[in-house]
C-alpha cells in the first residue's frame, strides 16, 4: 500500500492534468496503478505441512487462497493409503494379503484401483518388475532390517513365488486371489499413487502451484511456484551425500530409485541394496547408482524408475527409445552422468561430471 499512499499524500486539490492521455494509455496506465496496488498489497498465501507416512518424511507445499485447508485433505488421503497398502503395518489391507495362506481376499476401491493399475504396468514391464517380490525382500532382511545374505538355494525355492502373473484379480467383486506363499509389496509404487492422490485433492480445492516431496524420490510439482518461475529440485548424488545437480520441474514429477536408499554391508564387504533383479533374487548391480525419470503422472514415474534400475542403463535406454513418453536421469556409481535430450534442457549438473545425452552421442 506504501507505493499508492505516496502517491496520492493526502491531498484534496484537484489537479488537472496537463497531459490528456489516449484512452488506451489510460486504461494501461490504470493497469499499472492497479498492478502497483496488487504487488505492495497482496502476497499469495503459502501453506506447509510436513508428515512421517510410507516410512517416508513427507513435505508439502501449496500456495493459493485454498492452499491450507487442501494441504489437510492432501495429508488425510495419503495417510489414508499409508493405512491400507503398509507392509509394516499388521491392520493394513496388504499386510491381511501378506499371511502367507494365499486365497481369495476382497479389497477396498483405493486397494483394489492401486492394485489393478500396478499390476497393468508389472505387465509392461516384463521380468524387471514383480510386486510379488516380497518373499525374497524378506529373505535379504529388507522388511525387517534384519539383513542376511541368503544363499542360492534358499533363493532358487523362493523365485518361483515371484510371478506377478500368479495374483489374479476379479474387478467385479474387488477380489485378489493369491496361491499360497505369494506375498505382495507395494513399496515401488505407493508413493508415486499417493503423490497424484494428493495433486489430485489439490487440484479439486483450486491450487495451481504446489510442490509435493514424498521423501525426495518422489516429487509431483503442480505447476510452477507463484512468480511463475520453475520449481528447483536438487539431485542426489551416487551414494546419495552430495547434490548431483538441479532440476527444474513444472507440472510434472521426477521420481528416483537409488541402490543408496536401503542397504547394508555384507560381512564380503560388499553392499547390498533392497532393489531386486527379480529374475536372480538377488540386488539389482549393473553400474547405475539411481535412476531419475521425469513423467507427467507420480505414479508411472515410481513404477518406472525402479523398473529402468533394475534393467540397467543400456536396456533402460533402449526402452525409452522404444517407448518414450518420459525423460530419464541416471547417476551412475563412477559419477558420470546419462540423460536424455528433453532432461539436459532442465537440468544444471554439479561439478564437472562426464555427462552422455542419450541419442546425441
Ligand atoms: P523405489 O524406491 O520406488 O525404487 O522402491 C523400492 C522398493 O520397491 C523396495 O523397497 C521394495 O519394496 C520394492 N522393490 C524392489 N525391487 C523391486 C522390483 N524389482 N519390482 C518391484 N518392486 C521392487
Ligand atoms: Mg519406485
Amino acid at each position: 500500500m506504501i507505493c499508492l499512499m505516496d502517491m496520492f499524500n493526502g491531498s484534496k486539490r484537484r489537479i488537472r492534468p496537463f497531459i490528456r492521455l489516449p484512452k488506451r494509455l489510460a486504461a494501461a496506465a490504470l493497469s499499472f496503478v492497479l498492478l502497483l496496488l496488487f504487488g505492495c498489497s497482496a502476497q499469495t498465501p503459502e501453506a506447509r505441512r510436513e508428515l512421517f507416512s510410507m516410512d517416508t518424511y513427507m513435505n508439502l507445499r501449496a500456495y493459493g487462497d485454498n492452499a491450507s485447508e487442501a494441504l489437510d485433505t492432501a495429508v488425510r488421503e495419503i495417510t489414508k493409503l499409508d493405512g491400507l497398502l503398509s507392509v509394516t503395518d499388521p491392520e493394513s489391507e496388504i499386510s491381511a494379503l501378506n499371511s502367507g495362506e494365499g486365497g481369495v481376499h476382497f479389497l477396498s476401491e483405493e486397494t483394489f484401483a492401486i492394485l489393478s493399475s500396478t499390476l497393468a504396468l508389472s505387465d509392461e514391464l516384463g521380468d524387471s518388475f514383480e510386486i510379488t517380490l516380497r518373499p525374497v525382500s524378506e529373505a535379504w532382511g529388507f522388511t525387517t532390517g534384519e539383513y542376511r545374505i541368503p544363499d542360492e538355494t534358499e533363493l532358487a525355492s523362493l523365485l518361483p513365488l515371484v510371478d506377478d502373473g500368479l495374483v489374479a484379480l476379479d474387478a467385479n467383486e474387488r477380489a485378489v486371489s493369491l496361491p499360497a506363499g505369494v506375498k505382495l509389496d507395494l513399496g515401488a509404487a505407493a508413493k508415486g499413487y499417493a503423490a497424484d492422490t494428493a495433486a489430485d485433492a489439490l487440484t479439486e480445492a483450486g491450487v495451481t502451484s504446489a510442490l509435493l516431496d514424498l521423501g525426495s524420490s518422489t516429487i509431483r510439482a503442480l505447476g510452477s511456484k507463484p512468480d511463475g518461475s520453475a520449481w528447483r529440485v536438487a539431485l542426489r548424488g551416487p551414494g546419495g551425500k552430495s547434490t548431483a545437480g538441479v532440476l527444474e520441474l513444472r507440472d510434472a514429477c521426477i521420481s528416483t530409485s537409488g541402490g543408496y536408499e536401503r542397504y547394508f554391508e555384507g560381512e564380503d564387504g560388499e553392499i547390498y541394496w533392497h532393489i531386486i533383479d527379480p529374475s536372480t533374487g538377488r540386488p539389482a548391480k549393473n553400474g547405475a547408482a539411481s535412476v531419475s525419470v521425469m513423467t507427467p503422472d507420480a505414479f508411472s514415474g515410481d513404477v518406472l524408475s525402479t523398473a529402468l534400475f533394475v534393467m540397467g542403463p543400456d536396456a533402460a535406454e533402449e526402452y525409452y527409445h522404444l517407448h518414450g513418453g518420459f525423460e530419464l536421469i541416471i547417476l551412475m556409481e563412477d559419477g558420470s552422468i546419462r540423460l536424455t535430450p528433453g532432461a539436459e534442457a532442465l537440468f544444471t549438473p554439479e561439478g564437472g561430471a562426464d555427462i552422455t545425452v542419450i541419442g546425441r552421442d
